[in-house]
């Protein structure tokens, strides 16, 4: 049988074809932001961020995402949020199989700079149930790891493998407080991660370790941590919300 011409076109076409259907297999698929949305990191550049000493954040950028560049320091939105908001984060962990509990692949996802929510690479991989992936840090542990602490096998970990893409959707309500800047009403965070939610509307009246400042009740921006490790984020958005 004699070839048509375009056979090997249309053998790269069904290769190609192959490997766009392998790239499927992750379900954390990156998607659009609601239009009433605040696109904090678009994949093309930093502009919206700074260190913490104000000047140019300097993580590398390539392919839609960026990745923290190890000791350089952590970097934040120049534009401040709360006391409500939702917020989009996708981050894709490394591999450092050598390397175990805290000292996996770490970075923090900081809400107004003062609450972080914890990114670990928490698969297979343990460590105290509040420091673990999707936790506010050392004060709500997600519902899977506290189970897992009291021996339960239920919920499960939805903790991907480290270089999958992974997602949080974050639901933030900033604690209130009076002219004193004496708490009145604690705050409330709901975590999902990967779809899944591993913290329901969790209550705290405090901020985390590491946080930029002590100003509850003030307006603070997202900030990214640099714990070392080459941790990459993309997709990232925030929606202030204006109703509780
Ligand atoms: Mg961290």
């Amino acid at each position: 049988m004699r070839r048509s011409p375009c056979y090997p076109v249309v053998v790269l076409v069904l290769a190609l074809a192959g490997l766009e259907a392998g790239a499927d297999d992750n379900p954390v698929k990156t998607s659009a932001a609601p239009k009433d949305a605040m696109v904090l990191f678009d994949g093309k550049d930093l502009s919206a961020w700074s260190k913490r000493n104000g000047k140019p954040a300097d993580w590398k950028v390539e392919d839609g995402y960026m990745e923290v560049m190890p000791r350089s320091g952590d970097i934040m939105t120049k534009e401040k949020f709360g006391p409500d908001f939702q917020l989009h984060v996708e981050f894709w962990l490394p591999l450092m199989a050598d390397a175990k509990g805290q000292a996996r692949a770490n970075s923090g996802v900081y809400l107004q700079g003062r609450y972080e929510i914890q990114v670990l690479d928490s698969y297979g991989n343990k460590t105290y149930a509040d420091g673990t992936s999707g936790a506010l840090y050392q004060i709500i542990a997600p519902n899977w790891a506290a189970a897992q602490e009291k021996g339960l096998s239920e919920p499960k970990n939805p903790s991907k493998p480290p270089q999958e893409w992974q997602s949080y959707d974050i639901t933030f309500h900033a604690p209130r407080v009076d002219g004193q800047g004496k708490i009145t009403e604690k705050g409330h965070v709901t975590v999902v991660h990967n779809g899944v939610t591993v913290i329901d509307n969790g209550a705290f009246d405090k901020v985390t370790g590491g946080a930029l400042d002590e100003k509850i009740g003030e307006p603070g921006p997202l900030r990214l941590q640099d714990h070392g490790a080459k941790v990459r984020y993309r997709n990232i958005w925030l929606k202030p919300l204006t109703t509780r």
